[in-house]
């Protein structure tokens, strides 16, 4: 287990000053806790199910239900970015194996898709989020299936990229050189900020992109090359940015937290 202030108290090593011209976040994990909340998505599918189609519940005990999503996977891995799909196609085989011919789906789904984008923002990310949209064009990478709609964030994005969308999941460059078009930016303009070491870190430097590792837990760094700087709040991110537009330690040594 990291020693929190250790973990944080690391010197980042910078390239150079960028001129920073937009902001892409993760969602998941970045800006609230996605588990708890899949979690409770899953509870309340489950009780729907016993209540409609009795069959599923009493034949797949809740981690089944999940696993089935590996199988599905298996038979079509060409679809295993769109997790909206690989929900429903995992629904529609269990009610398969339970035995129900005729199974609706899209109201199963829906009952899911509300839990899941019921989640509660880490306390400093709005407040954070609305400074800094007044300064650059904020935008949204994520694999998952968030609606910034629902969630009632997406006054604060230009525009909201999902893996579905594009057809490839973050490390994929697909979803990077997309963002630079939208956002009519060079890679290096942009700055990506996630919690994920491989989709958001090794995906944004291979695309180019600056990179802000988001470690709010504390946790050691995987391996691999490391991002231009590592925070445990959206609040050190600002900081972080005020320094390198003010380049003021460009090709030293910035220390992200002391
Ligand atoms: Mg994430």
């Amino acid at each position: 287990m990291a020693n929190p202030e250790q973990a944080f108290a690391i010197m980042v090593p910078f390239r150079r000053t960028p001129m920073i011209k937009a902001l892409t976040f993760d969602l998941d994990d970045t800006l609230w806790d996605v588990w708890p909340v899949v979690e409770r998505a899953e509870r309340l599918l489950y009780q729907w199910l016993a209540t409609r189609y009795p069959r599923i519940p009493e034949r797949f005990m809740p981690l089944e239900l999940r696993e089935l999503s590996s199988e599905v996977i298996a038979a079509r891995p060409d679809l295993a970015h769109d997790r909206t799909w690989l929900r429903k196609a995992a629904l529609q085989l269990a009610a398969r194996r339970a035995g129900y011919a005729e199974f609706d789906v899209e109201a199963a789904f829906a009952v899911f898709f509300a839990a899941r984008n019921a989640v509660e923002p880490f306390a400093e990310v709005r407040p954070a989020l609305e400074r800094l949209a007044r300064r650059y064009p904020l935008a949204s990478l994520s694999n998952g299936n968030a609606d910034l709609g629902l969630i009632g964030m997406d006054d604060l994005f230009v525009f909201s990229l999902s893996a579905i969308e594009v057809g490839a999941a973050k490390p994929d460059a697909l979803m990077f050189e997309e963002a630079c078009r939208r956002l009519q930016a060079l890679p290096e303009q942009i700055v990506h900020i996630g919690d994920d070491p491989i989709h958001d870190v090794q995906g944004g430097l291979e695309a180019g992109f600056h990179t802000v590792w988001v470690n709010r837990a504390g946790r050691d760094w995987p391996g691999g090359t490391r991002a231009d700087a590592e925070i445990s709040n959206l609040a050190e991110l600002e900081q972080v940015l005020e320094r390198w537009e003010g380049g003021q330690e460009a090709g030293s040594f910035l220390s992200v937290k002391r």
